[in-house]
């Protein structure tokens, strides 16, 4: 199956049934902190972003990566325009003309790619909790790719190791800096945080915006959280 078609699954819970929250295949999440670890977790707003792709220009210079290979892609959302739903009404704009999703590895907390991984190469960083490669260790198996439901790794072409979205965390967090992309994006559309701090920005949006973790019933448990279009009145 192509790339794209995979996508495409990954892609349908946010599809033109997302203007009402908790659409088949996502699940509202009501968040709390139990922990005194550190959850990292990254929220994309459908209603913010605008499909620039400067999140992904910036990830791919940032983690350095090949040509034709990229942990993050938007995927536009095709609307009937007949769809009642995707009508702004008293404007010209159609919603579903602007709807975008963003596609990447979705940092679960029950990780199959770290299971399957017989070497110990697609790993979780003790201190951080983000999964993460140690390259050298990786053999090029591709188990952690047929192994992630969210079709989120790839080999990278260039080095012949397993890669995925790990939040910078080895070019941008080590330094003390957000991930690429969330300081890139001009709209605001993604935010970065540790859930599991009372204070950080993500934790207080978390507990007053209804946000959807992409196909939990996988039991992966993933840490991107995303606010699906709303359309007011609908
Ligand atoms: S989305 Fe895939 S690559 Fe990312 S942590 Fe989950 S299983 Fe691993
Ligand atoms: S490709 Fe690399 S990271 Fe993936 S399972 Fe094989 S050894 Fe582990
Ligand atoms: S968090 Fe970093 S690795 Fe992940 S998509 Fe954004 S820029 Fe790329």
């Amino acid at each position: 199956m192509s790339e794209n078609r995979e996508r495409r699954r990954f892609l349908k819970c946010l599809g033109a049934s997302s203007l009402i929250i908790a659409p088949l295949g996502c699940s509202s999440v009501k968040e709390e902190s139990d922990s005194n670890k550190p959850h990292y977790v990254m929220v994309f707003d459908q209603n913010k972003c605008t499909g620039c792709g400067e999140c992904k220009d910036s990830c791919n210079v940032a983690n350095n990566l090949p040509d034709g290979k990229s942990r993050v892609l938007l995927e536009q959302l095709s609307g009937d325009s007949n769809d009642a739903q995707c009508l702004d009404k008293g404007t010209e704009d159609n919603l579903c003309d602007r709807k975008y999703v963003r596609v990447s590895c979705q940092q679960c907390q029950n990780a199959p790619c770290v299971t399957v991984c017989p070497t110990g190469a697609a790993h979780r960083d003790k201190k951080t909790g983000i999964v993460t490669m140690d390259a050298s260790k990786c053999a090029g198996c591709k188990y952690c790719i047929a192994a992630c439901p969210y079709d989120a790794r790839f080999i990278n072409n260039e080095t012949d190791v397993a890669d995925n979205c790990d939040f910078c965390l080895n070019s941008k967090l080590v330094k003390g800096e957000l991930p690429a992309c969330v300081t890139q994006c001009r709209y605001d559309a993604l935010i970065f945080g540790d859930m599991n701090d009372p204070t950080s920005y993500v934790s207080k949006l978390l507990k007053v915006k209804d946000a959807v973790r992409i196909k939990p019933g996988f039991g992966t448990q993933p840490s991107l959280r995303y606010i699906p279009i709303v359309k007011v009145g609908v």
